[in-house]
């Protein structure tokens, strides 16, 4: 179940601590995480996702991790993993772009991102 499954619609952070319908949500629930949680609290303007929306936003969220563990697969074929180690990779999921990648010299994450645009990133 994704966090999307339980939040209301019209919450995020763009705004600081309003909301899309303009909703401070902390004076409307007392905390910043009661949009996101279930059983719902009341507020005037909640509206939650539709089960195809759900459905649709799980479907993605396993897209993105098969797509990050096609690519971290690609990478860890390279042999370079050890903290301070980059490089780069073809990318195995668009097959034009070339993934860049950089293993943090002082906690191992690993960050990588694909040359095409909007294909690839991630901040491990
Ligand atoms: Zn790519």
């Amino acid at each position: 179940m994704s966090a999307l499954t339980k939040s209301c619609r019209h919450y995020g952070y763009e705004n600081g601590m309003v909301c899309a319908k303009g909703m401070d949500i902390r004076a409307v629930h007392g905390d910043a995480l009661a949009c996101c949680r279930d059983p719902k609290k009341a507020c005037p303007a909640r509206e939650d996702y539709t089960t195809d929306e759900i459905a649709a936003a799980e479907e993605q969220s396993a897209k993105q991790m098969e797509d990050g563990f096609t690519v971290i697969s690609a990478i860890v074929a390279e042999g370079k993993t050890a903290p301070g180690d980059s490089g780069h990779v073809g990318c195995p999921k668009c097959g034009a772009g070339m993934v860049l990648f950089t293993f943090s010299p002082s906690n191992g994450h690993l960050h990588a991102v694909c040359s095409t645009p909007d294909c690839f990133e991630v901040h491990q």
